[in-house]
């Protein structure tokens, strides 16, 4: 017997222990009823704990023996009897989650249906970001629309409902998504809004749902995936973005939603800066260029290092630059010697065409007039 078919808002049961097994992957109890949701149709398995003559273990995953019809499997965290009466406790603020995440899913494909014309072929409930896969691709507007209608429909505060009815009665009802199952089937329904054929633990009402929050929405198998936050979460999530704006625009002395100019100034300033900085890197390259040919060693700015290096590679013979802070570059055929001799000082350094590496601190003018030396 499921119990949370019954009463989604039940946290504790009495059962009996009817079989149990362990293999090397975990510890696994079948129960007489049980409150515990079975992974299945998008949505997570419940957690919790069972109590007995035993004490106390965890639920730590529950999952449909066979699919649809199966026994429900508690996964556990120690072995307990066969035989036995349990008190099962489910991990109520997880379960409400994802209530809230289900039951917003069946307002959202409502509304993408009613506003678009999409149709919901698959969903994922597994993390706060949910996901509906939609068969068709959808435009801007009518993914808006749905939003603001599946919000609608959360301060309705439509009752939601489950019932069961036969095969034969099916046809009578107007279901948004055909049933998996055969037999009797369950049928979900949230006012006068949405109706659809679903096994899973839902809210008392549409309101207990809301928020309702689309983030975004991108192509996706030929459809669109399309991405949101309900109840709880979404507003989690809003407190955190709403955090992050409000530490922003104090930096920025704007408000939060003013903060696009002040960012915008800053990366407009930043890439004339980098092209001003480029500019001056190569002056002082080029005037730095006749003395470095002259030295062969010499001791550069470390801005400059690499932009002189490259113009040093297009004359004859080998060259070495030092930055003050012990960085290096040298080029020419001879480079492999000349890193012998700064390895030979504590320096590190390799590469391709050029070499390049670092020197222990205070050792630049020393390397300096061991290079030169050699050259
Ligand atoms: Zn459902």
């Amino acid at each position: 017997m499921r119990l949370y078919q019954l009463d989604s808002y039940a946290t504790r049961f009495q059962a009996r222990v009817e079989r149990v097994w362990s293999d090397e992957k975990g510890h696994y109890a079948v129960l007489s009823q049980t409150l515990f949701y079975p992974e299945s149709g998008g949505q997570p398995a419940d957690r919790g704990v069972l109590r007995g003559p035993f004490g106390e273990v965890q639920v730590l995953h529950a999952y449909e023996e066979e699919k649809a019809f199966g026994d429900v499997v508690h996964v556990l965290s120690a072995p307990i009897p066969e035989g036995v009466e349990v008190e099962g406790e489910i991990d109520w603020p997880r379960r409400f989650r994802h209530m809230q995440r289900h039951t917003a899913q069946h307002l959202l494909s409502q509304a993408l249906l009613r506003a678009g014309g999409y149709h919901t072929v698959a969903v994922s409930l597994d993390s706060p970001v949910c996901t509906v896969d939609l068969e068709e691709e959808a435009e801007e507007a009518g993914v808006l629309e749905a939003e603001a209608l599946a919000n609608f429909a959360v301060y309705a505060d439509y009752p939601v409902e489950a019932f069961y009815v036969s095969e034969e009665e099916l046809a009578r009802y107007p279901l948004r998504r055909p049933p998996k199952v055969r037999g009797k089937v369950r049928l979900v329904r949230i006012g006068d809004f949405d109706l659809a054929a679903c096994g899973g633990t839902h809210l008392k009402t549409s309101a207990q749902a809301g928020p309702i929050k689309v983030l975004k929405w991108e192509r996706y198998k030929g459809g669109t995936r399309v991405y949101f936050m309900a109840g709880w979460e979404a507003l989690e999530d809003y407190h955190a973005k709403h955090a992050l704006l409000a530490r922003l625009a104090l930096a920025f002395s704007t408000n939060p939603l003013e903060l696009e100019k002040p960012i915008r100034k800053l990366q407009d300033e930043l890439y004339a800066l980098k092209g001003e900085n480029q500019a001056l890197r190569e002056g002082l390259a080029e005037a730095l260029l006749p003395r470095a040919l002259e030295e062969k060693a010499l001791l550069v700015p470390l801005p400059v290092l690499g932009e002189l290096g490259k113009r040093l590679a297009r004359f004859e013979g080998t060259f070495l630059l030092v930055a003050p802070e012990g960085r290096f570059v040298a080029v020419g055929p001879r480079r492999g010697e000349v890193l012998e001799r700064l390895k030979a000082l504590g320096g590190r350094g390799g590469g391709k065409e050029a070499v390049q590496g670092a020197l222990p601190p205070g050792r630049a003018v020393e390397a300096l007039a061991r290079v030169r030396e050699l050259l």
